[in-house]
């Protein structure tokens, strides 16, 4: 397995030796990142440091310009769906960990499966993330298949799930390959802290092997998964250290095997019923638009994703400056939709439902998506990575948000969101600069609202 993908020493050096950028430097990187070509670790680390509030507004409107060239107005929404809370390791942040002996254990039956993805797709939804702790024996890899191939299966009058987001933990070549083989849409594992020392303090159980989180994403490829996602859960460690270990991971996936990260999430800690970890480097809401901002022009092709660990006003913020994916609506708990029946594994801060986190993104001008397109035209992998590092996947993104947003309005919303969301779809539909494309998407949308779904390019 490869070596030095984190090398902490460089991280260190290039944090000390950046903490006096001068405001010329700061300009420079500033005008470089509007390339949306990404930028160095040095480069990144000038912008780490950077306080001055002049400076930081600049930084906010280019990540909001790049999010915008590259991803275009929308925003997908997807809800996570947790299946299964028994788990092996005892990871001190979370509520799942083994030492929690309040906790009923549960994992979904295919019963309670279907109902769940029923309740989901009634919502509107259409793309899921689905969660399981770690039990090699209550969460296997062949349950782990047979809960995606019951979800693909569940069908209500209002539509279906296209796409399946996984998020297990870190395991074999052979088992990805099970996983790659129930054509599953992005394999997210988070790395919580590139930090090894901090790592290792945090975890209990197979999960503590640092190295066998750190090259999961690389197995991962092995078994023919090409589609990835990375993440630090936010307060372990220290946040600026966090955003240059992240960098340089996705930059060692990109130039080792030319696949760079679908997508980065940024979840920050929050309080969970039988956690009583506490820590130092909680990071504050300012700090955290930042990562957002710097993620965003570092690494400019990948989707950012913001759940509803954040309050409505942080994820307000955070649209505008470059977040290209949301969950809404969820529950964090392992059945709990409709339902209330397990503890959560963390605290939610934004309880809207999707409808209300829909209407509100809409004010702001923002398209709302349900796209599950890419995976399904193959569009993953370098052939992703083509399409969207020179900027032009908002071609497909555009398009295909305003046929799904249709496709929501016309089975899930009321009178008063329908009328504001045909004025935003006529307003995105005539800014599609390819006539034959947009007359194309004018015919779908037609089709759609005399009873036609699932259209997409
Ligand atoms: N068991 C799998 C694993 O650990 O990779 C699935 C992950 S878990 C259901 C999803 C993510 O939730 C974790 O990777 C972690 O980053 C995050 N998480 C755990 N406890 C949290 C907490 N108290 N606050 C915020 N996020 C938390
Ligand atoms: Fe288990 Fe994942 Fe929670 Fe750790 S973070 S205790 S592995 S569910």
């Amino acid at each position: 397995m490869p070596q030095n993908i984190i090398n902490e020493d460089k991280i260190f050096s290039i944090l000390r030796k950046t903490e006096n950028t001068s405001q010329e430097d700061i300009t420079s990187i500033l005008d470089k990142a509007k390339n949306k070509k990404g930028l160095s670790l040095e480069e990144v680390g000038c912008l780490l440091n950077l306080n001055h509030s002049g400076f930081k507004e600049e930084l906010f409107g280019i990540a909001s310009l790049v999010k915008d060239q590259i991803y275009g107005e929308r925003i997908v929404f997807f809800a996570p769906l947790y299946i299964s809370d028994f788990c092996v390791n005892d990871c001190r942040y979370c509520n799942f960990h083994t030492s929690n002996k309040g906790l009923a254990r549960k994992k979904l039956s295919s019963f309670e499966i279907k109902e769940q993805v029923e309740t989901l797709i009634n919502m509107g939804h259409k793309r899921l993330l689905i969660e399981f702790g770690e039990d090699p024996e209550n969460n296997n890899i062949d349950y782990v298949r047979q809960t995606i191939n019951e979800i693909y299966a569940v069908q209500t009058a209002k539509g279906n799930i296209r796409r399946i987001n996984v998020n297990i933990a870190a395991t074999s070549v052979e088992n990805y390959r099970k996983l790659k083989e129930a054509k599953i849409g992005t394999y997210q594992l988070f790395q919580e802290t590139y930090h090894r020392k901090t790592y290792e303090s945090l975890h209990r159980g197979p999960k503590a092997d640092y190295e066998r989180q750190l090259s999961a994403h690389i197995r991962a490829f092995y078994a023919g998964i090409d589609d990835v996602g990375l993440g630090v859960l936010f307060g372990l460690y220290d946040w600026r250290f966090e955003v240059l270990a992240l960098i340089s991971h996705a930059q060692y996936l990109d130039k080792h095997y030319k696949i760079g990260p679908h997508t980065i999430s940024m979840p920050r800690f929050q309080p969970a019923e039988s956690v009583d970890f506490t820590s130092p480097y909680i990071v504050n809401d300012d700090d955290f638009l930042k990562i957002i901002a710097i993620l965003r022009i570092a690494v400019p092709y990948a989707g950012l994703i913001l759940s509803t660990r954040e309050r409505p006003r942080i994820r307000k913020a955070a649209f505008k400056i470059g977040i290209s994916q949301a969950s809404a609506g969820s529950c964090t708990s392992t059945g709990g939709y409709g339902k209330n029946i397990n503890q959560p594994q963390f605290k939610v801060r934004d309880e809207r439902s999707l409808d209300e986190v829909i209407k509100d993104v809409m004010e702001d001008g923002f398209l709302p998506s349900f796209c599950t397109a890419c995976y399904r035209k193959n569009r993953t992998g370098e052939a992703f990575m083509r399409i969207s590092k020179p900027g032009e996947i908002h071609n497909f993104c555009r398009p295909n948000g305003l046929l799904t947003f249709a496709e929501y309005l016309e089975y899930f919303t009321n009178n008063g969101l329908r009328e504001k969301g045909e004025r935003l779809i006529r307003f995105y539909l005539e800014k599609i600069e390819d006539t034959n494309l947009r007359e194309e998407t004018r015919i779908r949308l037609e089709q759609i609202r005399q009873g036609r779904k699932d259209l997409y390019f």
